[in-house]
């Protein structure tokens, strides 16, 4: 692909995490009965006038904030005039001319380099009812009619599929850490528009603009992107040309298809929405909404780093998921030993968790457990197995990791007589292998110290025993 360099633009639509909708009372996002969480504003009776949402209003000027666009203190809304069956007004309200948030960028690192995304603007807007194609009828809920979204348009910075996936994971990172929303993309919280073109190396002006329509899993939208890119720079190379257009990814068929042009040929009539006052902040509200952020999961990161002396690639697993983050922290607090307990969270208590199908919310072990399952193990008092046998106990039941150890008789034993007499009876049933210990071969000694873990029913200290063993065979 090195003869085509490719340019990859953005429009990220994000519900938005609210009590209700975005102009009514209705509630929000409640999985209920289709059309039953409805009302005249949000189902567009004539005569019903919407109210603005100061919520939703909020979480995209936060949005804004983490990003560092400039908020607009006066923005409008406008009307986007379009005719289908899952927008009863046959309106949408946007905002087109005067958006929420100007600008803003998003860092990323993809294939170790780190770059930023420029971001154009973000703009308020609602969702349209959910249609649903039959083989020969359509269904529609409108529950998510009139539900808060943002939509947020990046400029095509991005030049490869695995950098658009980059940018989309930090945005869902920060927008999950901002309470802003939930981002489940199985739930559609997060869907996108990809645009995409390719331009021969060696010059700088875009080419001709692909868009693919509502995608809505990132795995789908780098599929989607690689076969695209390929598409386009496969045309030009056999001489054809492009042209402007929107298409569609078959995921199953794993190609783009180009939709019936008439079916996007829309004039939409923008004109400002008259049932609708300007949005009018004030800076020191916005300053207000700027004090309510979160520290961001790149400041994260960085801190994790500096603070816990953790490596690039723990703070990284660590961070990338908010509530793990805090379990991390609050446990990390308790102990002297952070990179042990990093191990804990990233090893077991990950890889439980996801044998189980849980969030950490779920998970029975208190942060304080671990940090004294951490201590236990730093103070010998029990080996790495036995550990692991009580992190198990903790995660299913809870409870304090000394208590469990003492009940179940997993204390190391670390006293010298004890230990001495396994290892003379370590010895004495191999003589073969001490021979070859004492003539030079050292690898012999951890079969050795392996004898006496099991004579001690994997109690031993195992640095001890191997201590006594040295000793007894005169090293
Ligand atoms: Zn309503």
């Amino acid at each position: 692909m090195s003869d085509y360099i490719p340019s990859i633009g953005l429009e990220v639509h994000v519900q938005l995490k609210t009590r209700t909708k975005m102009f009514c009372a209705c509630p929000a996002h409640e999985e209920g009965e289709p059309n039953t969480t409805v009302c005249p504003v949000c189902i567009g009776l004539p005569g019903a006038l919407p109210v603005m949402n100061r919520e939703a209003i909020r979480k995209t000027v936060k949005v804004g904030l983490m990003i560092g666009s400039r908020i607009s203190l006066r923005s409008m809304f406008d009307r986007k005039n379009y005719f289908y069956p899952d927008m009863p007004k046959n309106y949408q309200i946007t905002q087109q001319a005067a958006p929420l948030c100007i600008g803003g960028a998003v860092e990323i690192e993809a294939g170790g380099q780190r770059k930023t995304i420029r971001v154009n603007h973000i703009h308020q807007e609602e969702d349209a009812a959910k249609i649903t194609h039959m083989e020969t009828t359509s269904e529609i809920d409108f529950n998510r009619a009139s539900t808060p979204l943002m939509e947020l348009v990046t400029e095509p910075d991005m030049s490869s599929p695995d950098e658009a996936i980059a940018f989309l994971t930090a945005l869902k990172e920060m927008l999950i850490y901002a309470g802003i929303s939930d981002c489940n993309l199985e739930l559609g919280h997060m869907r996108c528009d990809v645009n995409s073109s390719v331009r021969p190396s060696g010059t700088d002006k875009l080419g001709v603009k692909c868009e693919i329509k509502n995608m809505n899993t990132f795995k789908g939208i780098h599929r989607a992107l690689e076969y695209e890119l390929e598409r386009q720079a496969e045309t030009l190379r056999k001489g054809g040309t492009l042209v402007q257009e929107t298409r569609r990814w078959d995921d199953e068929a794993g190609i783009t298809l180009p939709m019936r042009s008439k079916e996007y040929a829309h004039d939409y009539r923008y004109f400002p929405e008259p049932d609708l006052p300007p949005v009018v902040l004030d800076a020191a509200t916005v300053e207000a909404w700027r004090a309510e952020l979160p520290e961001l999961p790149a400041v994260r990161r960085a801190r994790f780093v500096k603070d816990y002396g953790l490596p690039e690639y723990d703070a990284g697993v660590l961070t990338a998921d908010k509530a793990i983050s805090e379990y991390f922290e609050a446990a990390a607090k308790k102990s002297k030993n952070f990179k042990a307990v990093s191990n804990w969270v990233m090893g077991e208590l990950l890889r439980a968790l996801g044998e189980k199908g849980q969030g950490i919310a779920d998970a029975k072990i208190s942060p304080e457990a671990l940090a004294a399952l951490v201590a236990l193990v730093d103070a010998r008092t029990i080996n790495m197995p036995a550990a692991k046998d009580v992190f198990q106990v903790l995660f299913e039941n809870g409870g304090d990791p000394a208590a469990i150890v003492k009940e179940k008789g997993l204390a190391q034993v670390s006293d010298a007589g004890a230990i001495d007499g396994f290892a003379e009876q370590a010895i004495a049933a191999n003589e073969k292998v001490a021979a070859e210990y004492r003539g030079g071969k050292e690898a012999a000694l951890m079969f050795l110290v392996g004898q006496v873990m099991k004579l001690s029913r994997g109690k031993a200290n195992p640095q001890l025993a191997a201590d006594a063993l040295r000793r007894k065979l005169g090293k």
